[in-house]
């Protein structure tokens, strides 16, 4: 093990960079402290320009190779990723815990499977990838997907190797070399995956990893002209300033961003399953971009649905992570907790009401929370909290509850509850939003497109969509004459 080399859990993490089928330590390191206890886990690379152009150097000098591997080849190399990501699965999970905070129990069960899946269904999809052709007039245009280049690809910390593999899987099964910058609160995962696409055959320089703070890095990585995808998790401000940079080359991009999703829960709706959809909301600690924060409630339900609410959420565990018990770990950052804080008390200040919660607890927690008595204009209601913090609304009828659901300027996702059939066909067809639940939440399926409208997000990624950013699409026509006899 060498000095770079720090213990979690019992898990041991290199934590240098991985660029070019190597490790690569940086002068100068960060500390990465876990939410779980704030205990110091190790210093990790802080990385520089010079790193960041080294990796995408690296990127770019495995990319012919890897791009003219044959379809079948890349798909093996991918499902033996998704192997080693099994066969690590309880490593990574302990690791990711100790990293980010969220639920063991989560990660064991359904984060880190879905990490394997990740890899399986982009191989898979690969290899059912069509070459679309079509006449013109006897000419043939043949269309083939050929791989675009390096790309860098950047993640968030609340679900950092999901979120991560999401993008990670089908760059590399489209053929593309990879650059991969995990957030600097939850960087280990990424460094064991290194790992594991190593021992599974990788050729080195197709997956790099750069650790170090985005504001620090970044703009070597998106700026660089040498760089053909950028496809970016995070928040709108980053993503701003990811936009600014990639203009200078035109780089494509996909921008997967925040939300201010809302529940709407109709008179006709079944209320103990509307209620278990809002509780649900509280999970990885609000702590997910998808989440249901805004709840809006028709009038004549609010009284019942706001007293099984409080009922339901008073049995909630908050604690220790890693405790299968626990339903709700802690925030990840103090300036996470900071900044969840502030967003409550400037919303009491102007006049919310706290039906549950409300305050941070003992360690880096905050109280699972419902705020009633809220503006609709107001920052509470318009603005990304990503903590337990929910509001509560109530609405006259279907026309206002649309108004009130579509008034922000998100689009990420909407989560209906009612019994009508047809209400659901006419509310779920004026939502704004990439995803819409009806009567139920976080089904997830990576056949179908997902990403944000407005400011939630540029673009589509999920089956088809992801081969179509991280590819460029190439149509070839060719005329029935002029051919040589070949005798
Ligand atoms: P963030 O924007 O602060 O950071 C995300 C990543 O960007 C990190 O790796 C960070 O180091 C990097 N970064 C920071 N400055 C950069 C720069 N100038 N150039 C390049 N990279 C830079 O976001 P966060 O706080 O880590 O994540 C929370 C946000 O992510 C929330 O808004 C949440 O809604 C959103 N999110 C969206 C989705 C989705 O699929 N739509 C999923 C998860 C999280």
């Amino acid at each position: 093990m060498s000095e770079h080399t720090i213990t979690v859990a019992g898990v041991a993490v290199d934590t240098r960079h991985w660029i070019g089928g190597e490790r690569v330590a940086s002068a100068g390191t960060f500390t990465d402290v876990s939410p779980v206890d704030g205990g110091v886990l190790g210093e990790v690379a802080r990385g520089t320009a010079a790193e960041a152009a080294a990796a995408v150097a690296a990127a770019r000098e495995a990319f012919p190779g890897w791009a003219a591997t044959p379809r079948e080849e890349r798909a093996r190399v991918l499902h033996a990723i998704a192997d080693g990501v099994e066969r690590r699965l309880e490593d990574l999970a302990v690791v990711e815990t100790a990293d980010n905070g969220a639920l063991l129990r989560s990660h064991r069960r359904g984060v880190m499977p879905r990490v394997a899946h990740n890899f399986r269904f982009f191989a898979d999809w690969l290899l059912r990838l069509g070459h679309e052709d079509f006449d013109t007039r006897g000419h043939t245009n043949h269309v083939d997907w050929d791989p675009a280049g390096p790309s860098v690809l950047i993640t968030p910390w609340n679900a950092p190797l999901m979120l991560a593999t999401w993008k990670v899987a089908p760059a590399l099964a489209a053929g593309n070399s990879v650059v991969l910058k995990p957030a600097e609160w939850s960087p280990l995962t990424a460094s064991l995956l290194a790992d594991i696409a190593a021992e599974a055959g990788l050729p080195a320089g197709v997956l790099n990893v750069v650790q170090g703070y985005g504001s620090e890095i970044g703009d070597a990585l998106t700026a660089h002209p040498d760089v053909r995808r950028i496809s970016f998790t995070g928040s709108v401000p980053t993503a701003r300033r990811i936009a600014a940079s990639a203009a200078a080359n035109l780089t494509p991009l996909s921008l997967e961003l925040g939300g201010k999703s809302p529940l709407l829960v109709f008179a006709d709706a079944d209320l103990d399953l509307a209620v278990d959809l809002a509780v649900e909301q509280y999970d990885n600690a609000g702590q997910v971009c998808l989440a249901a924060t805004r709840i809006l409630v028709e009038e004549t339900v609010a009284e019942e649905f706001t007293r099984r609410f409080v009922d339901r959420a008073s049995r909630l565990r908050q604690g220790d992570p890693r405790d299968e018990a626990t339903d709700i770990g802690p925030t990840i950052h103090p300036r996470q907790l900071e900044k969840i804080e502030g967003f409550v008390q400037r919303a009491v200040e102007a006049g919310a009401r706290a039906v549950i919660g409300g305050h941070r607890r003992e360690g880096q927690y905050f109280e699972p929370t419902l705020l009633a008595g809220v503006a609709q204009d107001s920052e509470i209601v318009q603005e990304e909290v990503f903590g337990p913090v929910l509001t509560l609304q109530t609405f006259g009828d279907e026309e206002e509850a649309v108004r009130l659901a579509n008034d922000t300027r998100f689009g990420l996702a909407a989560t209906v509850a009612t019994g009508d059939e047809e209400r659901a066909r006419r509310v779920t067809g004026r939502l704004v939003a990439g995803t819409v639940w009806v009567n139920c939440f976080f089904v997830r399926d990576l056949r179908a497109p997902f990403g944000g409208s407005r400011h939630s997000g540029v673009g589509r990624e999920g089956g088809t969509w992801s081969f179509d950013f991280y590819c460029d699409l190439k149509n070839t026509v060719t005329s029935p004459k002029g051919w040589r006899d070949h005798g």
